[in-house]
């Protein structure tokens, strides 16, 4: 059977907070079997901990920020994607500030440091939380379905009334190393104009052309411009990543998704976890894994693995 896994030794990182413009640590620790993903934030002399799921997620308008009392964490979908496009399934995440730094915008800094780090497998067997009927969502011009598949897929399509940006369209299969080549790298967007308007409010203030892709009326602002031609779906499919792995399981299904962005991603896995007659959690063997996705699983395991949680 697959087993659950966690990272093979604790990571440390530190950058500014998009919002509050603040110099934010994180260490990433390994966990035990059935511990999931939890977040321990310092706040003063005491520490909140508030676990990555979804009944956790307290505001979507800028970012996916989960809450508990009065602790907050902004800006966790790009590291969580991470996580869990490599099936780190238990982690401890202390943060002794308000979001997840920004880093460059994209998620590559996660990705180098877990590769280098390494992953380890646990004793317990994971989950699959498996689609077996379709399940839709629309509000207003947004959609978003998920229907039965043998992986977890992707399609993405968004459209602005903008030519730096108009239609764009990717999908992808995600795996470990799908998701580091096609859509870790993509950064952050945001139109120059929404930028001087959160600014003025006191919001992004960390937010600067080191870590977002900054569109004004003539094109691109950033001087090295763009990692990919189709850089913001990308980047859409990371965010979308991200706010699934909320659902607490990895998931095997197709997700398609039209602009979509974090309240109706939310307002998706909500349904999801709601409709319990879609889906099903299931095991699967290293067999059945390898003949779906034609390699091996996760190719970032450390070896040996067994660890004795
Ligand atoms: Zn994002």
């Amino acid at each position: 059977m697959i087993n659950q896994c966690t990272l093979a030794a604790p990571i440390l990182f530190s950058g500014i907070g998009v919002h509050s413009g603040n110099r934010i640590n994180v260490v990433l620790r390994p966990a035990e079997s059935g511990n999931g993903i939890v977040f321990h934030r310092q706040l003063g002399n005491r520490t909140v901990s508030i676990k990555a799921c979804a009944e956790n997620v307290v505001d979507t308008r800028m970012a996916t920020v989960l809450g508990h009392g009065d602790a907050t964490i902004s800006t966790v979908e790009h590291l969580l994607a991470t996580l869990y496009a490599f099936g780190i399934d238990n982690l401890h995440i202390d943060i002794d500030g308000p979001e997840v730094p920004v880093m460059d915008g994209s998620a590559l800094c996660f990705v180098d440091q877990i590769r280098a780090t390494g992953i380890r497998r646990l004793r317990a067997t994971r989950k699959y939380l498996t689609i077996r009927k379709p399940i839709d969502l629309v509000s207003g011009e947004k959609r978003i379905s998920i229907i039965p598949s043998r992986f977890f897929r992707i399609t993405f399509d968004i459209a602005f009334d903008h030519p730096s940006i108009a239609l764009q369209n990717h999908a992808i299969k995600v795996t470990p190393g799908s998701f580091s080549q096609e859509v870790a790298p993509a950064r952050t967007f945001g139109f120059l104009k929404e930028y001087e308007y959160l600014k003025a409010r006191n919001l992004a203030q960390g937010a600067s052309l080191e870590n977002t892709v900054v569109i004004g009326e003539q094109g691109i602002l950033n001087p090295e411009g763009l990692r990919f031609h189709d850089e913001f779906v990308r980047h859409k499919i990371l965010d979308i990543i991200g706010d699934f792995s909320l659902l607490g399981y990895p998931i095997l299904g197709h997700v398609k998704a039209y602009k979509s962005g974090h309240q109706t991603n939310h307002e998706m896995v909500t349904r999801i976890l709601a409709s319990p007659d879609h889906w099903k959690l299931a095991e699967f063997s290293q067999r059945d894994l390898r003949a779906a996705f034609g390699t091996t699983p996760n190719p970032y395991l450390a070896e040996p693995a067994l660890s004795k949680a």
